[in-house]
């Protein structure tokens, strides 16, 4: 029997993040207090306590911060995937994502490297982003 892959249940202030990405995009908050951008969806500002997070659309567009190239899956659902990129990026809004990196030239992955995020389904019924290089952006 094959093994399943991990599922989300999106709950609280996650569900609009996940609900952007099913229309193609990446939600991220800003405080309107301070500005800070939260890396992940919170109640609360990390920098000044505000509870006044603004939800906003980032271009899903960013910058390759470091990645790792799985050979062992990092679940058993993920074995016949291996090998796997996956990718911190930086988006151009300054909010750091974890996600896969899809269809890029051996020996061209690079840290600084330019990407986009393009929607896919991912395991249970949610849409998840999954990075490829910007050169190959069509839109
Ligand atoms: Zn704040």
């Amino acid at each position: 029997m094959a093994e399943t892959k991990p599922v989300p249940f999106p709950r609280g202030e996650e569900e609009s993040w996940f609900e952007a990405a099913e229309g193609g995009a990446i939600l991220y908050q800003q405080c309107a207090e301070c500005g800070a951008v939260p890396s992940y969806p919170r109640t609360m500002c990390p920098s000044c306590w505000s509870t006044a997070l603004v939800n906003r659309t980032s271009s899903g567009r960013g910058v390759i911060h470091t990645f790792t190239v799985q050979h062992r899956p990092g679940a058993a659902g993920f074995a016949d995937e291996v090998p796997y990129t996956l990718v911190l990026v930086d988006l151009d809004e300054g909010v750091r994502v974890l996600a896969d990196l899809r269809d890029y030239e051996e020996g061209a992955l690079a840290v600084g490297m330019r990407v986009k995020a393009r929607f896919e389904p991912g395991p249970g019924n949610v849409v998840l982003p999954r990075f490829r290089p910007a050169a190959q952006e069509t839109t």
